[in-house]
Order: C-alpha cells, then structure tokens, then sequence
C-alpha cells in the first residue's frame, strides 16, 4: 500500500550543494555569509528593505512582540482559529491573549474584531483598553490560515482608528500576494508593523527549522536582529546593552533557505495545480479569498462533520490528514483567558480536515487521494 504523507520538504535543488559548501568551508554557525544572502533573498521576495532571520517562526514572533512594546499585564487581540506558536510569545511578553473568531476564510473576522474595540473597549489618549479589566491593549495579530490572506484593508483601519499595532502571523503565508484592493501586489506580512514567516519542515519553503521577521521600520528590524544575537554591543569584551537572546538562523540552515527560495515559485505551481485536481475530481475544499493569489499551501476539506470518521478511514489506506488545530481557548494554559463571541471557528474546527499537499505529490497521487476521499465520504 503506498503512503502518502500530508506535508514534507522537497529538497531537489541546490540545497544539498550549498549544505556541503557550507560544511566544506566550515561556516556552520550564525556568523556564516548564508545568512545575510538569506536574508536578502526572502526581503527581495516579498518586497521589503530588510529581513532578519531567527531559528523558528515562534521566535520571529516573540521578536515581534517585544519590538511591539507588548509587556507585563498587557492584553493582545488573537485569532482563535491558529497554532499555538502564535499565542505563547503573547505570555512570553508577560500579556494575556484575547481570542477573536475567524470568518469564513478561517482568518480574523474583521467584524467581530471592530465589535469588541468598540463595544468592550476604550480610547484614552489614543492608548486602547479593555473596560472590564482597565487592562491595555496594544497589539492585535492575524493569522493568515493555510496560507490565505486576512482582510487586511479592514484588520489595518480598526487598527488605526484603534491605535493597534500590527503583527502578521504570515507563517504559513510565503509566496502569498494580494492582486487586488488597497494591497495589491504586496506579499502577506508586508502590511502590518510586523509580519513573520516560518521554515519548519512542514512549510511551503524549509531549512528545518526557522523563521524571518520582516517590519516596515528598518530601525525595528536592526533592533531585533541585535537582541536575537545576545545584543552585543562589543562582542570581543562581552559587553551586552539589553537582555538579549539566542535567536539567529545558522549557516547550516539558511544554506538549505537560499535553495529552497529558488524553488518557490516552482512550490507555487505545483500546489495550485493540486489544488485545482483535487476540485476537478469533485472534492469541496474551501476557496482561497477574492483578491489575492495564494500560495495555496494547505487544503481545507469539508467533510460535513467528519472528521474522526474521514481521518481513520483515510489512516486505513495509507493516507496522511490533519483535523484542524484545537481551538486556543480550549487549551489548558489559555483556558481563564477572554475568548469574544467564537462561533465560525468552532463550525469550521468540527468540518476542516486537512489533505495530502506536498509538493513531491505526482498529478496521478492527487487523484488517487481524490478517489479515496470519494469513496470515503460516500460511506461514512
Ligand atoms: C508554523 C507556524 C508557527 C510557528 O513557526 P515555527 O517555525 O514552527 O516556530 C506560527 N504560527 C503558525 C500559524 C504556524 O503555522
């Protein structure tokens, strides 16, 4: 029986060069040439001045996080609907998630977030804070879910009028753009103050582990890159400005990142043409947003309400999927935190599975899964 797993690397062009040469000229830690090369590729990609690189997106947001002035007793705005990394460096910062509800894109329900500012919240001297608590709320953070967009038009003018900064949750997200609006021809994580993608083996570009902030102040993008190498200031002497971290990419691994950007396009390709099989033959996976073009790095089945059942079935014959993540308020460690009016996401997380999507995927694997999902949903 052939398995067919859900999401792993394709590592098919240079990577395997650039490793050895970076092994071969032994620069394998931070101070290697590759990671400012890295950097630079990724900025010229999606369109930004600069870029900087850490060892995991979970990193890349705590980055942002702290560069967004977010501290101890703070509340920070939160998609419900997302992986955990997002939420744990909001705790990191010392501050507490409050969890807005997805819309039917699975990303941030603009709406909803414009309802709780308005209705739970106050204004004083352009500084935000939740009535109930006194507390303050500096920050919101969209996710853009399996590599859609948020509607960034609406989530950027409650941020205004709300004196919110911006951090793009653009992990899954590389490769995405908007083609119409306000944001036309920008790439997800360039719109906020901050956007942060991630390199974790599973995502549509790897070096094993990684991530990339990208801000739209360069000064920002210095100071973070200065506290994610220990904030040096004289590193011969060992003196040190701030509290600092152990957060720069290696050599080793933005080696892998410079080969993997000159495949993304290809990766692109390849994961729409998937996406547009498995329409073909019938399967109802949710669309991607009007306006933007998607990287389309992960499948949203609808299996009106089955997802255990699919799941199984599908492990039975060799095929890989994923329930959609537990919802944030649901989990132990954010269980006591404010969830506002969740509703789409907790339809969605009973519906959503997530489908074989790699990029090592023959047009024939597509349509094999496709039939078996058929054959499935016909019998549970
Ligand atoms: C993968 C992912 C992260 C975390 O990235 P890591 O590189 O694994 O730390 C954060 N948010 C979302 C939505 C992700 O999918």
């Amino acid at each position: 029986m052939k398995h067919i797993p859900l999401s792993v690397p394709n590592l098919k062009g240079r990577e395997g060069d650039l490793v050895g040469t970076a092994v071969a000229d032994e620069w394998v830690s931070t101070a290697g040439p590759y990671v400012k090369d890295f950097e630079k590729a990724v900025a010229a990609y999606v369109g930004t001045a600069d870029a900087v690189a850490c060892q995991s997106g979970t990193a890349g947001l705590h980055l942002a996080c702290m560069e967004a002035g977010i501290s101890t007793g703070d509340l920070v705005l939160v998609a419900d609907l997302t992986f955990f990394a997002t939420v744990n460096p909001i705790r990191y910062c010392g501050a507490d998630p409050i969890f807005i509800d997805c819309d039917d894109t699975l990303c941030m329900d603009p709406d909803k977030l414009r309802e709780f500012c308005e209705n739970e919240c106050e204004l004083r001297d352009g500084v935000l804070y939740e009535k109930a608590s006194g507390r303050r709320i500096p920050a919101v953070m969209p996710v853009h879910v399996f590599g859609n967009l948020c509607d960034m038009e609406s989530i950027m003018d409650i941020a205004g009028e709300f004196g919110l900064s911006v951090i793009e949750d653009a992990a899954e997200a590389l490769g995405s753009f908007w083609t119409a609006g306000r944001y036309a021809g920008k790439a997800a994580g360039t719109v906020g103050d901050f956007g942060v993608y991630s390199f974790n083996g599973n995502k549509i570009v790897t070096t094993g582990g990684g991530g990339m902030v990208v801000a739209q102040k360069l000064s920002s993008m210095d100071h973070m890159r200065y506290v994610s190498q220990q904030s040096k200031d004289d590193a011969l002497r060992f003196i040190h400005g701030e509290v600092g971290y152990n957060y720069r990419l290696t050599n080793l691994q933005a080696a892998l990142g410079i080969a993997q950007m000159e495949e993304l396009d290809g990766f692109r390709k390849i994961k729409k043409r998937n996406y547009d099989i498995y329409r073909e033959e019938g399967l109802n996976l949710l669309p991607f947003r009007e306006g933007v073009d998607p990287n389309y790095w992960f499948y949203s089945l609808m299996t009106g309400g089955k997802v255990e059942e699919v799941m199984a079935a599908l492990k039975e014959r060799g095929i890989d999927s994923r329930p959609i993540w537990q919802l944030m308020h649901r989990l132990k460690p954010y269980a006591e935190c404010r969830a506002y009016r969740i509703e789409r996401a907790v339809y969605y997380h009973s519906n959503v599975l997530n489908i074989p999507c790699s990029t090592n995927l023959t047009e024939e694997d597509v349509r094999y899964v496709a039939g078996v999902i058929r054959e499935i949903l016909a019998e549970v």
